[in-house]
């Protein structure tokens, strides 16, 4: 298949490429199009035959259910049986923006977008190309991370084309993306609010809406038994091709459990990637340094991570070392996302 790149500024959005990109969603295609978590493949999400590509092109377990995008709070009405009371207060107060609500679903909802649920996963994205391709669309849009499934999200155009040129009809280049991490995906389908994923809204945030909100125990841990309330967190993911490990505890301490591993696996002859932070990179003398930025900036980290992941699959790089962070605000994001890249591998310092 051919995949046509177009670029479209947000800001001056060109309505010509943009009915283009509609008429491929109207005719079952693939779209790939900027959303300000991280990129997205967009099919419509009302078109069973449409969604199975999009499974198709990303190598996605069927068992991964998809998120449904919408650009109005009019067009949730007739995904879900309901729209609880707790839901409409954080639809105003958060959207659009990086949080996914999870309802209990309608009959319109084809199978495919819940793996057989019955509940359905539903996102306004803030990006304004995201949202007008949706209004224009006049249909919900499914649309997971724009990648091979398992592979770092992409952030960037260019991640879309390494991971998808020739599986997908159009890709959107809208420039870099502003969260970087995914959406938050909270359940308000049955009594108690739960954070399922952690994302770009954070605990927070909303725990100012939902003071007892829960978090899904299995987020932070991995392994045997731990069986994860959102079917996507089971799998692994943002995996960089070389092993990786994260260091977690007093900065002091990661700084020197890393200068330590690095001299170990360099004398085995192993070539070693350090993921650090603006404070601690002139603190690492040998192996391949990067920064995701300032500790004290975690929106930055989050922005920088995935590219980060991306890039060290460019170098030849054996093994990735890298600095775990504080979990407070965006943290949990960040760590969750790290551990999944790590497969679990994060050593307590
Ligand atoms: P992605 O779009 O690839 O970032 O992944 C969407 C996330 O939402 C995955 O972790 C899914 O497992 C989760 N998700 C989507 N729909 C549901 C649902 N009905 N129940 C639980 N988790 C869901
Ligand atoms: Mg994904």
């Amino acid at each position: 298949m051919e995949t046509r790149i177009v670029k479209i500024d947000e800001n001056h959005i060109d309505k010509g490429l943009m009915e283009e990109a509609v008429e491929i969603i109207k005719n079952g295609g693939l779209v790939a199009f900027p959303t300000e978590t991280v990129y997205g493949l967009g099919a419509n999400g009302l078109n069973e035959e449409a969604v199975r590509k999009i499974f198709q092109a990303k190598g996605r377990p069927q068992d991964n259910p998809l998120i449904l995008h919408v650009h109005s709070t009019q067009q949730v009405k007739e995904l879900v049986v309901e729209i609880p009371e707790i839901a409409r207060i954080c639809m105003e107060k958060f959207w659009p923006g990086p949080i996914t609500f999870l309802l209990k679903r309608s009959q319109i909802v084809p199978d495919i977008i819940t793996a057989g649920l019955d509940t359905v996963a539903i996102r306004m994205p803030e990006n304004k190309i995201a949202l007008e391709l949706i209004r224009m669309a006049n249909t919900p849009i499914a649309a997971p991370s724009a990648n091979i499934s398992g592979r770092p999200s992409p952030t960037s155009a260019n991640h879309v084309i390494d991971d998808l040129m020739g599986k997908v009809h159009m890709i959107i280049d809208g420039g870099k993306t502003g969260v970087g991490l995914e959406s938050t995906v909270l359940d308000l389908s049955g009594d108690l609010p739960m954070i399922l994923r952690p994302g770009g809204v954070t605990k927070e945030e909303l725990s100012q809406i939902i003071p007892n909100i829960a978090i899904d125990s299995s987020i932070m841990r991995e392994g045997e038994g731990i069986v994860p309330k959102s079917p996507g967190q089971k799998y692994r993911h943002y995996a960089p091709k070389a092993e990786m490990i994260v260091y977690n505890g007093e900065i002091h301490s990661i700084v020197e459990a890393i200068r330590d591993n690095t001299k170990r696996y360099k004398e085995i002859g192993k070539s070693v990637g350090i993921i650090c932070t603006d404070e601690t990179k002139g603190l690492y003398t040998h192996g391949y340094i990067i920064s995701m930025g300032s500790r004290k900036n975690k929106e930055t980290i989050a922005r920088n991570l995935f590219n980060i992941l991306r890039t060290l699959d460019g170098k030849e790089i054996d093994i990735i070392l890298a600095e775990g962070v504080e979990l407070s605000d965006l943290g949990i994001a960040i760590m969750n996302r790290m551990m999944k890249a790590a497969s679990g591998n994060v050593i307590d310092v």
